[in-house]
């Protein structure tokens, strides 16, 4: 198997953007003087009516059981990579279910890193769904093809778990660009073994979702007309089906911030995202309804803020973790906000779940 590796995490590099102040001080120190109103996120939201961004009853858990990864993809918003060695513990893991027993949440979001690389992620998958929660399993496709790895396509199948996979193009240039040599190839392969398992065939319990982010510095093409153009061209290509495709937008932060400053696209995308901020998104904002776990335990609005170290805010002021998960306490916060949120509001709006508006 070639290797798919694409570059080394920053934290590997000892880069300076393995720092997320730094993070935060790049963003803010682009020029945006010039843009509406001045590349403030709090004052364009109050322009359209929010004082502040408000929680919605809480209906995801996503919960992030570590920066582990067998791959380590450019735009990687995680820095995620086979060197970085935090993992949820059995602990952890363990609060997290009697916190979700606490809500009346529908769905258990698990991502990474490659979740699957957590040795309690089937654990913890089963026990969402004795629970009777919807289980999305955000893979990577690549993780499939490890030798230890090779049944959990049935074994999804078998709990009804959703995989979300990351696939940035169906054309192998696009994919591997992203992603590492290599890449499309697997990619492929992990996709006919879960067709052969049943998914992507129009069954609920087997639903196949596919993820399509950007190469380069723009915004999400219309996730109708990709989803459309998408199934023709892998079932020309390649037979394989799939049920829906969903798109991201690529966040300013972490490996991807990277990339921006590094290829000169920074200015230019920051602009693009400020731009094109659609006040049809906010309402649906993932931040609203989803509560973000990092694989210590900590507790965050969003999986981006969670990257950017921006810990959720309740009343009180304390470091809030999932052990003392207070559902009462997590309604009466404000959503901590910075200017990378503008990546969730361009264009037709982006979330774990694609398109908003
Ligand atoms: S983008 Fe996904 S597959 Fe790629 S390094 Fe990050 S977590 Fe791993
Ligand atoms: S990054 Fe997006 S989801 Fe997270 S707090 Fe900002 S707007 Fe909400």
């Amino acid at each position: 198997m070639s290797s798919p590796i694409a570059t080394l995490s920053l934290k590997q590099r000892d880069a300076a953007l393995s720092s997320q102040s730094r993070q935060l001080e790049v963003l803010d120190a682009v020029e945006l003087s010039h843009t509406p109103k001045k590349g403030s996120f709090d004052a364009t939201l109050t322009t359209h009516g929010w004082e502040s961004l408000t929680p919605a009853p809480l209906e995801i858990f996503q919960i992030n059981v570590g920066k582990l990864c067998n791959m380590t993809c450019h735009h990687c918003h995680v820095d995620a990579g086979p060197d970085r060695k935090e993992i949820m513990d059995r602990d952890t893991v363990d609060a997290c279910l009697r916190a979700l027993d606490q809500t009346e949440a529908h769905t258990v979001d698990l991502t990474g890193g490659a979740p699957e690389l957590n040795p309690h992620f089937r654990y913890l998958v089963d026990q969402c769904v004795l629970r009777g929660k919807h289980v999305i399993d955000r893979c990577n496709l690549t993780v499939l093809l490890l030798p230890r790895m090779e049944d959990l396509p049935t074994w999804f199948a078998e709990r009804g778990v959703e995989v979300v996979c990351s696939l940035p193009h169906y054309r192998q240039r696009n994919t591997d660009a992203q992603r590492g040599i290599g890449t499309f190839d697997q990619s492929i392969t992990a996709l006919k073994r879960l067709n052969v398992a049943g998914y992507g065939m129009g069954d609920p319990n087997r639903q196949l979702t596919l993820v399509s982010n950007p190469v380069g510095a723009f915004l999400s093409a219309n996730q109708g007309k990709l989803e459309q153009e998408w199934k023709t061209g892998l079932l020309k290509h390649q037979g394989i089906t799939f049920d829906r495709l969903i798109t991201i937008n690529n966040m300013p932060i972490s490996r991807y911030l990277e990339w921006l400053e590094q290829s000169g696209n920074l200015q230019g995308y920051m602009e693009l995202l400020v731009n094109a901020f659609n006040p049809a998104a906010i309402a649906g904002l993932m931040c609203r309804n989803t509560l973000s776990i990092s694989w210590d335990g900590r507790l965050f609005d969003c999986d981006f803020n969670q990257m950017l170290d921006l810990e959720l805010q309740q009343p009180g002021g304390q470091r809030p973790h999932i052990r003392d998960f207070s559902p009462a306490l997590l309604t009466q916060r404000q959503i901590v906000t910075a200017r990378h949120c503008f990546g969730c509001t361009a264009g037709s709006g982006s979330s774990c779940g694609g398109a908003i508006a």
